[in-house]
């Protein structure tokens, strides 16, 4: 039977490479555009989306928008809760609302996608963290504590503005975690059933500025080229998100946060190194390029020994996850197939659950 992956075989001959249409604008300063790319999204009445943290800089682009904006709605939460997408989608209906405008992180991208599903409105998202959801038609939204996961082609945001200033106060331990979320897209994508040349070249770079860019923002997280380099990384890395399919990782990930509400980036930087060392010996290209990304021999330390140098939680249970949730994870994880380029041993499985649960280094 013929190799499905890209990976043992080397890369594919041929492929299938779908292309998503961004308009992007990247730079710094380029809040100030806000306004043209309203008008050019036909824009008249814009609803601005941020979390409460970050309503401040909601209401300045607010300023930006002059007469443009409609209302500012910063209830964003974490895992797009329906019962806010509902509150915002009223918010729509009387003030006449035709255009979505999102500031922040995956939690104000996702309600903005989440209100596009629902008022087919136009997009226009200021990305501040290194999540990469603007670059994925993909939408995770919780009702009653159960997260739903969708890939919806008409979600994708239509335009993106990255603007490095509005990065700069990320604190170095979420741009550190955030960073690594990151890094997990392109990781995954690297040995995906679905892999093509394109991504892999989109994502060894991207793991590569991150890996070059994150110990500097934990160093002096007001280093600005750092933080150009890093969000060029995410963007990057956000890409084969949105493009590829992802595995283990990202499955074990959903299964703890949707389980045992872990936080979305601590718990994807925790657990990478340990899936990749789960995956090393399956995947020896997407191994190889990784490490070449990182300037390190081998895949697996090289990205652990990065998570120790960014000192970001190296424990499940620093996260508040309960020992006992480790087998219901396992089984979890293991209860329906999908795309892995290692079959899925619930023991191994638990196993290295066990070892990022207590912070010890990933199995080699
Ligand atoms: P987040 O958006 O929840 O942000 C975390 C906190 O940091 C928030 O309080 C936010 O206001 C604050 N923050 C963000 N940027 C800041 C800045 N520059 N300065 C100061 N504070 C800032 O966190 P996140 O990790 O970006 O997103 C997580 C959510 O996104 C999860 O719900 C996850 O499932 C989702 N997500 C979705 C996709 C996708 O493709 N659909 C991809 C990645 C993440």
């Amino acid at each position: 039977m013929p190799d499905r992956t890209s990976d043992s075989a080397g890369p594919r001959a041929a492929f299938t490479y779908e292309a998503l249409p961004y308009r992007v604008i990247f730079g710094e300063g380029t809040i100030a555009s806000a306004a043209d790319e309203a008008d050019r999204l036909g824009i008249k009445r814009a609803l601005v989306l941020t979390t409460p943290h970050q309503q401040a800089d909601g209401s300045k682009l607010g300023r930006i928008l002059g007469h443009r904006l409609a209302a500012e709605f910063p209830e964003a939460a974490m895992h797009t809760p329906v019962a806010v997408t509902e509150r915002a989608m009223d918010v729509i209906e009387i003030k006449e609302v035709d255009g979505l405008i999102a500031l922040g992180g995956g939690s104000a991208i996702g309600l903005a996608k989440a209100l596009s599903l629902r008022s087919w409105l136009p997009q226009l998202v200021l990305p501040t963290t290194y999540a990469g959801s603007e670059m994925t038609p993909i939408l995770g939204e919780t009702r009653n504590g159960m997260k739903t996961t969708q890939r919806r082609r008409e979600i994708v945001p239509d335009t993106v503005i990255y603007d490095i200033d509005l990065t700069m106060s990320l604190p170095a331990a979420i741009s550190a975690t955030s960073g690594l979320n990151a890094m997990a897209h392109a990781v995954e994508a690297l040995y995906a059933p679905d892999a093509n040349p394109i991504i892999s070249l989109m994502a060894e770079e991207g793991i590569a500025s991150l890996g070059r860019a994150l110990p500097r923002i934990v160093a002096t997280s007001s280093e600005r080229a750092a933080r150009a380099d890093a969000l060029r990384g995410a963007w990057l890395c956000g890409t084969c998100l949105g493009a590829v399919s992802m595995s283990l990782h990202h499955k074990l990930c959903h299964v703890l946060g949707g389980s045992f509400d872990l936080p979305h980036a601590e718990t994807h930087a925790i657990v990478l190194p340990h899936v990749v060392a789960y995956n090393a010996e399956a995947a020896p290209e997407a191994m190889r390029r990784i490490a070449r990304a990182l300037g390190t021999p081998d895949a697996a330390p090289g990205l652990f020994g990065l998570q120790r140098r960014l000192n970001v939680p190296l424990a499940l249970a620093d996260l508040g996850m309960p020992e006992d949730g480790i087998d219901l994870a396992a089984e979890l994880a293991t209860r329906n197939a999908y795309a892995n380029p290692r079959s899925l041993d619930r023991g191994e499985l638990r196993e290295l659950l066990a070892r990022a649960w207590r912070g010890e280094t990933p199995l080699s």
